[in-house]
């Protein structure tokens, strides 16, 4: 019953030093493979090169939202995209909570990053937050991209927005605490076969465990993912692989 980390920032300073130990931890709960997802620039060198050494690595590579990123960044994007073998474009989005930059400047990062995707044909992964109305409409005027909204805790009915714009949902911690019977409602109304099993790690902890997150960590959300479907958590660990596999293509055919 392998699992499906899609969603992961293995290039974070407080993952860093525990790298090898937290893969360990992952690949003896069962992870087997994992998307190692950018947020800075300087996350790109990392990961290019874990994507290089772990065949069970796919490499995200984008930039997002709550930095501010320094136009020469992005236009050094695509050439990395290439270099890194990259099975996706992100992590980007929009973020409209207080304190963040204008939303001018964040679609002058976004906007590219969706074309780039289109582009390269390669999904893009999404941040959302506040901001779902927005995001939908700018992925509703580029047509052809496909994708994830990652760590979506949006409302049936922006989930439904998104799904028929052909994107997937990654369901992450947050469904794991006992409060959140909002967004369980949401998450058990959703249909399978577009969810994304993440760990968001560092961040993002399931509930009752310690920050910083670990991949390994995905167990609690997948018991409590395949809960709200009535689904043992073996069915619902190959489904959420199924969808990631097939939408990052990964693992690679030839591995
Ligand atoms: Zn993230």
């Amino acid at each position: 019953m392998p699992l499906f980390d899609s969603h992961c920032h293995l290039a974070d300073g407080r993952l860093a030093p525990i790298r090898t130990v937290v893969l360990q931890r992952a690949r003896r709960v069962g992870v087997g493979a994992l998307i190692g997802v950018a947020a800075e620039a300087r996350d790109w060198p990392v990961l290019l090169r874990l994507g290089r050494r772990h065949p069970d690595i796919g490499v995200a590579l984008g930039l997002h939202p709550w930095f501010a990123h320094p136009s020469c960044a992005l236009a050094r994007l695509p050439v990395w995209v290439e270099h890194a073998q990259a099975v996706a474009v992100g992590e980007c989005g929009l973020d409209f909570g207080r304190g963040r930059p204008s939303r001018e400047e964040q679609e002058q990062w976004l906007l590219p990053q969706l074309r780039l995707a289109r582009e390269r044909d390669l999904p893009v992964i999404l941040h959302a937050h506040k901001s779902e109305d927005v995001l939908a409409m700018h992925l509703g005027r580029l047509s052809g991209l496909r994708g994830v909204v990652h760590g979506f805790h949006g409302s049936l009915q922006q989930a439904e927005r998104f799904l028929k714009l052909g994107f997937h949902l990654g369901i992450g911690g947050a469904i794991t605490h006992p409060r959140a019977t909002r967004l369980r409602a949401v998450v058990a109304a959703l249909p399978p076969e577009r969810l994304l099993l993440e760990s968001d790690a560092p961040d993002q902890p399931p509930y009752g465990r310690e920050v910083p997150n670990e991949p390994a960590y995905v167990t609690d959300t997948l018991a409590v993912l395949a809960g709200l479907h009535d689904q043992p958590p073996a069915a619902m660990a190959a489904i959420t692989w199924q969808n990631a596999a097939s939408l990052f293509r990964l693992p690679r055919p030839s591995q």
